[in-house]
C-alpha cells in the first residue's frame, strides 16, 4: 500500500485543479492530482474543445482544448503525481491525515482541495420518451466534432451561454441554424446575445420541444415538434441535427457521503475557500459563496488562495507569501 503522505491532494483535474496543482508545486508542496477521466482538462477539454473562449485573461480568443493544453504544459514544468482514470469515492480522516479512497488505490494527504466541477459530465436530457437510436445519428448533447455540422440544417435547444455560443459558432458551418428557447430572453453573456441577434440564426422563441422523431420520408433527418409557451400553436421543423444544451446535472450525492456542508448542490466555502472539514478546501465550479461566478477566471483566482491557506495550516512556520513569481526561479 502506498503510505506516502502528500501535502495536498487535489481531486479533479479541470482548470481549477490543474492550476492549483501547479501553484502548489510552485510553493514547493508535495502534490497529488486525481482525475477520473483519462486526460486532464475538465470542461474545456471534454465539453467544448473546439469552442472559442473570449474572456480568458491575456487571450483575445482561445479554444477550449488550447486552454487545457497550456495549463497542462505549465503544470508539467514543475510536475506532480498525476493519477488519471482514478475516481475518488471516499474521504475519511485518520488523525491529522486525510485518507482518499479511489477506484484504484488509497492516497494519504495532509490537506485536500476539491475541484470536481459539476462532478461527472451528465447532460440534462430531453424529458419525454424518444427513440434512443436518434442519439447515434441526429441528436446530441455535446459537440464532439464541429465538422459533423458542416452544411447541415441544425436546431440548437436551450437559452443559456452554451446554447447561444454554439448556435453562433456552428452557424459559420451549417446551411441553416435555428435556436429553440422557451423564453424570449436568453441567460447568456450580453455580447453573445447581441451577436446572436445580428446573426442569421433563426430564433424560435418561446417554444419547447414536445417530440422528436425520424422523418418518415427521409430517415437521415428528424422532425422536431415545438409547442409555443402559453399557446396551442404547434410547429414541426425538419432538421439534420438537434443539439440540446440544457446544462449538466450536478452530482452532489458523493459529497454528502463525505459529510461536506453543501448549499444546494454546491460546496459552501469561506472567503479562504475552506469547507466545514479541517484542511479540506474547495475551488472552481463546485463551490458557492456570495458573488461566485462559474468562470475560468474565478477558478484560477481561487486556486492560489486555497493553496496558500493550506500551506499556512500545514506549515505554520512557512507563513511567507511572495507576490512575485520570479522569486521562485531558483
Ligand atoms: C459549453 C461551455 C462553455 C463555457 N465557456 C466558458 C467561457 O467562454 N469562459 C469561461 O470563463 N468559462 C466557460 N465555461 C465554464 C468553465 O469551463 C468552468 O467554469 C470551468 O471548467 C470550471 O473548472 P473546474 O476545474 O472547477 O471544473 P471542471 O472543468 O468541471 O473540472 C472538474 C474535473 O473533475 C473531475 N472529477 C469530477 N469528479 C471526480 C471524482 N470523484 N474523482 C476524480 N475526478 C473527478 C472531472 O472529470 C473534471 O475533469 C463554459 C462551460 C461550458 C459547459
Amino acid at each position: 500500500m502506498n503510505k506516502q503522505t502528500y501535502d495536498i491532494t487535489i481531486i479533479g483535474g479541470g482548470p481549477a485543479g490543474i492550476y492549483a496543482a501547479y501553484y502548489a508545486r510552485l510553493r514547493k508542496l508535495n502534490v497529488a492530482l486525481i482525475e477520473s477521466l483519462p486526460k486532464l482538462g475538465g470542461q474545456p477539454e471534454t465539453l467544448y474543445a473546439q469552442k472559442n473562449i473570449y474572456d480568458m485573461p491575456g487571450y483575445s480568443k482561445i479554444s477550449g482544448t488550447d486552454v487545457s493544453n497550456k495549463l497542462i504544459e505549465q503544470l508539467h514544468n514543475l510536475k506532480c503525481d498525476e493519477y488519471l482514470e482514478t475516481s475518488v469515492t471516499g474521504l475519511t480522516q485518520e488523525g491529522d491525515i486525510w485518507k482518499v479512497s479511489t477506484n484504484k488505490e488509497t492516497i494519504y494527504s495532509s490537506a485536500i482541495i476539491i475541484a470536481i466541477g459539476n462532478g461527472s459530465f451528465k447532460p440534462r436530457k430531453l424529458t419525454f420518451d424518444y427513440d434512443k437510436a436518434l442519439e447515434k445519428s441526429n441528436l446530441s448533447y455535446f459537440v464532439n466534432d464541429m465538422e459533423e455540422y458542416r452544411d447541415k440544417d441544425l436546431a440548437v435547444a436551450g437559452g443559456g451561454d452554451s446554447a447561444v455560443d454554439w448556435a453562433i459558432h456552428l452557424n459559420d458551418l451549417t446551411k441553416h441554424t435555428a435556436i429553440i428557447h422557451r423564453r424570449n430572453r436568453y441567460r447568456a453573456m450580453e455580447t453573445s446575445v447581441d451577436e446572436l441577434n445580428n446573426s442569421t440564426v433563426e430564433q424560435l422563441n418561446p417554444y419547447i420541444i414536445k417530440d422528436v422523431q425520424f422523418n418518415a420520408d427521409d430517415k437521415s433527418k428528424i422532425d422536431v415538434t415545438l409547442k409555443m409557451i402559453k399557446s396551442d400553436d404547434i410547429k414541426v421543423i425538419t432538421v439534420d441535427k438537434l443539439l440540446v444544451n440544457y446544462g449538466f446535472m450536478s452530482d452532489s450525492k458523493i459529497l454528502r457521503d463525505w459529510n461536506i456542508e453543501l448549499e444546494g448542490p454546491f460546496i459552501k466555502v469561506s472567503q479562504e475557500l475552506e469547507t466545514n472539514l479541517p484542511n479540506v478546501f474547495a475551488i472552481g465550479d463546485i463551490v458557492t459563496y456570495p458573488g461566485k461566478l462559474q468562470l475560468l477566471a474565478t477558478a484560477f483566482a481561487e486556486a492560489p488562495m486555497a493553496v496558500t491557506k493550506a500551506l499556512r495550516n500545514i506549515y505554520p512556520g512557512r507563513d511567507y507569501f511572495a507576490h512575485s513569481t520570479s522569486l521562485f526561479e531558483k
